[in-house]
């Protein structure tokens, strides 16, 4: 590889720890140079939410707060991809560029267009594998064909090593130079990333954006909730402290979605924690088998691009999903009139995260109960996650409605009632989000139920049947 300066583009890797572009790139010994580049019209139509957006800025002030720690900054740029990184190539002399890659469908098309565009100039590019345990089309069933089914697809990727993370943080231990002076940058605040009027304090307050901030949230995991895991994962609320209700959950997912924790480092320390005790095993165990759901998800959507806005399962093209704006505004504001949904959407309105049980809740309620379409659901999960993930919110909108890898069946729609009482048995989640539904019905607190269960479940299971036989 070409000495000179080195150009990081960093993309949905925003860390310095284990990080093997930052490795690669200061190993050659020249000046680094990090580099953003905010393009989000290459997003293929799914540019981050108004509540990644939010995630977006504070990571991007951490790493570069990281880089001055360093000695250098990071160099933010707006535009094309190709054409900014390019610039910067001049402008400080690089001979050589790394990145992590992505999986999206237009995220492939981008770093080929990045690539052509760079190695046209004489520049060497290299990508590396740093967002997933393994590469999507690693595995194949027997017959070469892509997985449909979670569990046979995790027995052969449960064989498989999962790469050791870094022993050394080589961003601290080598020079980063000074080449990044010669590049133009922008500040962060010039994306607007944040928005005008300050609605995301909710999520400003409970989540540390920051790459010291997903250790963290990794090692109280480790200690405090791996343990609890296999029997508490789907609980919506745990511990006896006051307020508002802890969970099983580790909230690593936006950590991960933007790359500020490596995924094979989480996977290590719970393999190694494992070996604390045989609870703290099946716990290790269980959590390791749902972050194989995201390496699914991942498989599912680099095979099958399409189902970004198709169902997989092709029959349901017929369904007759149900246009209601109504019902639709009534469901996004957590004001369907059954508590747990609403709770639900007012966790996620309020942090950026919803837990997975209510995120199934919600889905079945939304696609079956209202009978509107996954995909209004999917957009606006997708404006209002901090992990929104393109393969992960594509995957989970299409199990829950039915129409997926590995569905839940369309037919076994979720009885509101009796998921409040089994996962909230003492009520405390719904007490935190929707106070006003224990006050008496019907008063403008709190809104009567916007459909009848019982009806809507017959209603949606006849519609699927009619579209089973093709009627
Ligand atoms: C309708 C719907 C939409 C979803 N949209 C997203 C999304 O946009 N982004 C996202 O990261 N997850 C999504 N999920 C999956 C899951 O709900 C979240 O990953 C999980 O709630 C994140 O919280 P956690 O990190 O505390 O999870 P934990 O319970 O601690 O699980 C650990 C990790 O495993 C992975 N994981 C767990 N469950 C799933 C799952 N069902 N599918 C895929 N990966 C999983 C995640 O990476 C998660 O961080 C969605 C699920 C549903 C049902």
């Amino acid at each position: 590889m070409a000495k000179g300066a080195a150009i990081i583009w960093f993309r949905k890797d925003l860390r310095l720890a284990d990080q093997p572009a930052v490795s690669a790139a200061l190993a050659l010994g020249g000046p680094v140079v990090g580099v953003y580049v905010w393009s989000p019209e290459e997003e293929g139509g799914w540019p981050p939410g108004a509540a990644a957006r939010v995630w977006l800025h504070e990571a991007l002030v951490d790493l570069d707060r990281s880089l001055r720690r360093r000695g250098a900054r990071l160099v933010l740029r707006r535009g094309g991809t190709a054409d900014e990184l390019l610039e910067v190539a001049k402008q400080t002399g690089a001979k050589s560029i790394f990145w992590t890659r992505r999986y999206e469908p237009w995220s492939i098309q981008q770093e080929a267009e990045v690539e052509k565009a760079l190695s046209h100039v004489g520049l060497q590019t290299r990508s590396f594998q740093g967002n997933l345990l393994h590469e999507p089309d690693q595995v194949r069933t027997g017959s070469g064909t892509p997985y449909r089914v979670f569990t046979p697809y995790w027995r052969a990727v449960e064989k498989l090593d999962v790469a050791k993370p870094e022993a050394t943080d080589a961003s601290a231990d080598r020079s980063w130079g000074q080449a990044w002076k010669k590049a133009a940058s922008l500040s962060i605040d010039s994306f607007e990333l944040r928005p005008a009027v300050r609605w995301d304090r909710g999520i400003l307050e409970r989540w540390d954006i920051s790459e010291q901030g997903a250790h963290t949230a990794l090692s109280r995991f480790l200690k405090d909730k791996a343990a609890d895991y296999a029997r508490q994962r789907d609980l919506l609320a745990v511990g006896e402290s006051e307020g508002e209700p802890g969970d099983g959950a580790s909230r690593l997912s936006p950590y991960m979605h933007w790359g500020q924790i490596s995924v094979r480092r989480v996977w290590h320390e719970t393999l190694h924690r494992a070996s604390r005790s045989a609870t703290t095993r099946l716990g290790c165990e269980a959590w390791r088998r749902q972050l194989a759901w995201r390496e699914f998800a991942h498989h599912v959507l680099f095979h099958f691009p399409w189902t970004l806005d198709q169902p997989l399962n092709r029959s349901f093209s017929s369904f007759p999903w149900r246009n209601d704006d109504k019902h639709l505004r009534a469901w996004q504001r957590g004001r369907t009139g059954y508590p747990i949904v609403d709770a639900g959407m007012r966790q996620l309105w309020t942090t950026g995260w919803m837990h997975n049980r209510a995120r199934m809740i919600v889905g079945s309620f939304l696609t079956k109960d209202l009978r509107i379409h996954w995909l209004e659901g999917a957009r606006w999960f997708w404006d209002t996650l901090v992990d929104a993930d393109a393969a992960n919110n594509t995957f989970g909108w299409q199990w829950v409605s039915g129409c997926g890898a590995d569905a839940a069946p369309y037919f076994r729609v979720l009885s509101p009632a009796s998921q409040e009482k089994k996962f909230d048995p003492q009520g405390r989640y719904v007490r935190r989000w929707v106070a006003e539904s224990r006050a008496p019905r019907g008063t403008d607190a709190y809104p009567q139920p916007i459909v009848d269960h019982a009806r809507v479940r017959e209603a949606a299971i006849r519609a699927w049947r009619a579209m089973s036989k093709g009627e």
